[in-house]
């Protein structure tokens, strides 16, 4: 990690164990492979970083502008060296929907990122995602069946869901962004979650968020909400039982809590931020807020990833920033921004394990597949799916 003194480049906190794990390394040696997409032909399992990297390079040059690869924010260094984009998953799809010449969307992301960018994309574009195995715990903690059984629910309890607003954050399976459009709902980003639920409570007393428990917590209590005025919703108990609820705690709710979480920001922890200003009295901590709320409170900023992007960006040379996200970015953060010491809050934070899934032997693979002619890992939204999830990311784009 890029440091400013010699003196912190001793320091444990900035001995991130990951940013030696993240180089690339021939897929066949990677651990987890075996619960990786398999299909990949096997003349791709032993090939270096060095052959990879000129593969894509060759197939990149051949396919020209009918491609656009787009490389989010915690991706590895291997793969942003390719991405036109890097972004955010909104801001990624919304770039490749604004590129109709472009006729392959190549997402480095994860499988959620894919689909969003699928509803986006004009009828001739065809979404690619590197390595289908690359999916999201979070989104995976909200499946459409207990999403429709708890809005039964709630609308038994309630007497109807007229007045509930199902707010989905863009991390979530494109069958519940499109729950959403069907049921008077919308999308949100970590970016502008506030503005959305504004506009839900301006539509009916409750809003439903799902799937990320921290982000709608943190932006309720942002908005002045207190925090027992949001209840959090247990999908993993038997159905029928109101999440774990009490009929006084549903009631009392202006905010019905999903209770998903990301596993990579729920690692940050408020012994970090301590310890992080004891050894730096001058450090700011900025987190991102899928983290919990106790974080998110003791942090100087919390925000998107472009938010943190920018915080880094603009503070002043010699600022030394301690960060609350996934490790990827820290360290890019890091090496953009020489003049400054930025580090992980957590020492032992690893990479998101599903984004690390695109490891550049699956981008040669699909990217070598294009220039035969061949179009593999395609996502394709349903056709019904699409229109009713667009529905729901419009009025997002609406609040502008
Ligand atoms: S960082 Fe968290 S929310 Fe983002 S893709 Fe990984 S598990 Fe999902």
């Amino acid at each position: 990690m890029t440091t400013a003194t010699p003196e912190f480049a001793l320091l444990p906190q900035l001995q991130c164990e990951t940013d030696t794990g993240i180089a690339t390394i021939p897929l066949s040696e990677e651990v987890a492979f075996g619960s990786w997409q398999k299909t990949i032909p096997d003349a791709y399992w032993a090939l270096g970083a060095d052959e990879l990297t000129a593969r894509i390079r060759a197939a990149r040059v051949t396919l020209g502008s009918r491609v656009v690869i787009l490389g989010h924010h915690y991706q590895r260094e291997d793969i942003i060296a390719f991405a036109d984009e890097r972004g955010d998953s909104f801001a990624l799809a919304k770039y490749a929907a604004e590129r109709p010449e472009s006729e392959y969307i190549v997402f480095c992301g994860v499988h959620f990122m894919a689909e969003a960018a699928d509803i986006l994309a004009a009828p001739h574009q065809k979404v690619i995602l590197p390595n289908m195995e690359a999916g999201c715990s979070m989104a995976d903690m909200a499946s459409d069946p207990d999403v429709r059984a708890a809005w039964r629910e709630l609308g038994e309890h309630f007497g109807g869901t007229e007045d509930i607003i199902p707010v989905t954050y863009m991390n979530s399976a494109a069958s519940l962004k499109a729950f959403c459009g069907e049921n008077g709902g919308v999308v949100c980003t970590s970016s502008n979650a506030e503005k959305v639920l504004e506009w839900a409570f301006e539509r009916g007393k409750r809003v439903f968020f799902f799937p990320d428990q921290h982000l709608g917590r943190n932006t309720g209590h942002a908005m002045g909400i207190p925090i027992e005025e949001m209840a959090l919703w247990n999908w993993r108990g038997p159905s029928g039982r109101l999440g774990g609820l009490t009929p006084e705690a549903l009631d009392r709710s202006r905010v019905i809590l999903w209770q998903g979480h990301c596993s990579v920001h729920q690692r940050f922890s408020l012994t970090q931020i301590e310890a992080a200003r004891e050894r730096f009295p001058c450090v700011k901590i900025v987190v991102h807020p899928e983290c919990r709320y106790d974080v998110v409170q003791a942090a100087d900023a919390n925000g998107s990833t472009a938010f943190i992007a920018k915080y880094v960006a603009e503070a002043p040379a010699g600022s030394v920033i301690g960060i609350g996200t996934e490790i990827n970015l820290v360290s890019r953060l890091a090496k953009e921004n020489p003049d400054k010491t930025v580090f992980c809050l957590d020492p032992v934070v690893c990479p998101c394990s599903t984004m690390y899934r695109v490891h550049p032997a699956y981008l040669a693979w699909v990217m070598e597949s294009l220039v035969a002619g061949e179009v593999v890992n395609r996502i394709e939204v349903p056709a019904e799916t699409k229109q009713h999830a667009k529905v729901a990311l419009e009025r997002m784009l609406a609040l502008k």
